[in-house]
């Protein structure tokens, strides 16, 4: 028996060409998707502009993959935290973080991580596989489908009824799944599927320095570095990815990409950890090596936990860290993750789920 297909992982290309090889027109694949993304349904009955053969064809042939919520927690501060299964059994989280005027959705690319950033508890996990284009599409799909349904309610802080935004920050290292998530992009900013501009999307890296270009070129979307250090020796001692694709060639491509992509947003992301990255000298390096560039950094203080040694830096420290930058005209934010007492901040996904 032939294994039937997830049309979630076709390409615009490919669909078009599924319908051609039936004989169909090429606009079949445009009505598909918006069948597929837009109106999410989930059976070929739904799909009412396709012909009787058309969907009987489509019900042989195909299929629509969906997951399985397994879990869902909920932090005081309004954070969804949702636990999916995926066909194979494995399982993923993605995070729903509310605020007042945007409701941002962080989805993961893989399930696990190969970066192995110490601070990081997906690193602990070791990549177990790549997640399909369905995959990591199916994270928005499902949310928004349960926020229609009702089954679950955002805050009433929350003047937004549905996803305004995406970043994948969650489990993985989206540059390490390039293809797949070039194709996600793709029918998440799509006006006749998941219809999200693509300011509204951001992709974060831990450094693979080639892919910046390349996400400059292939898409509009934002890009997010997770830098974490100011200087060479202390980034390759929390981050390996630095040893092969070094600080200073991470800035200078980061600047590129900014200084190209005016309207694009591009943030440096550094997490604070106590006599780690914290230090005046740090701050003053991370000065130096931002001279010049109008690149912003979101400071963000490590969420500890007991399965790792990093600490928290003080507040005091944080202010310190923030003055010396502001003194030298360096922009940042401090910026508390979201979902902390339900483990969805940044570098803490699936670990506490996998150990129950
Ligand atoms: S911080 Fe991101 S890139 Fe680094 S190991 Fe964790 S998930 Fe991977």
């Amino acid at each position: 028996m032939i294994a039937k297909i997830d049309l979630k992982n076709l390409s615009e290309i490919e669909l078009e060409s599924y319908f051609e090889k039936k004989g169909e027109p090429k606009f079949r694949a445009q009505q598909l998707i918006r069948w597929l993304y837009k109106e999410k349904v989930s059976s070929f009955h739904e799909m009412t502009n396709f012909s009787k053969s058309v969907r009987e064809a489509l019900e042989k042939e195909a299929y629509m993959s969906r997951f399985f919520l397994k879990q869902k927690k909920i932090s005081q501060d309004g954070t969804l935290k949702f636990l999916f299964e995926l066909e194979d059994e494995e399982t993923i989280e993605t995070v729903l973080m509310p605020y007042e005027d945007r409701n941002t959705l962080c989805i993961s690319t893989q399930v696990g991580c190969r970066m192995g950033c110490t601070f990081c508890l997906t690193a602990k996990q070791g990549l177990k596989r790549q997640l399909k284009a369905s995959e990591i599409l199916n994270q928005v799909i499902e949310v928004e489908k349960l926020l229609k349904s009702g089954e679950v309610k955002l805050p009433s802080f929350s003047k937004k009824d549905k996803i305004t935004n995406v970043v994948m920050m969650g489990m993985g290292e989206a540059f390490d799944n390039f293809d797949n998530v070039l194709q996600a992009i793709h029918f998440m900013t799509k006006d006749i599927a998941l219809e999200l501009a693509p300011k509204r999307v951001t992709v974060s890296t831990s450094g693979l320095v080639p892919k910046i270009k390349e996400l400059g070129e292939k898409t509009k979307v934002n890009l997010a570095v997770s830098l974490n250090a100011s200087h060479n020796k202390t980034r390759s001692e929390i981050m390996p990815v630095n040893k092969p694709y070094p600080i200073e060639k991470l800035i200078q491509e980061t600047k590129k990409f900014s200084s190209q992509y005016k309207q694009r947003k591009v943030m440096l992301e550094y997490v604070m950890m106590k006599d780690v990255n914290d230090t005046e000298n740090d701050a003053l390096e991370l000065v130096k090596l931002l001279k010049g560039s109008n690149l912003k950094v979101n400071l963000i203080p490590f969420n500890e936990h007991s399965e790792l040694s990093f600490k928290q830096s003080s507040l005091d420290r944080l202010q310190q860290f923030q003055d010396i930058l502001h003194r030298n005209k360096v922009f940042s934010f401090i910026r508390w993750s979201k979902g902390r007492d339900v483990s969805a901040a940044c570098g803490q996904l699936r670990s506490d789920v996998i150990k129950q």
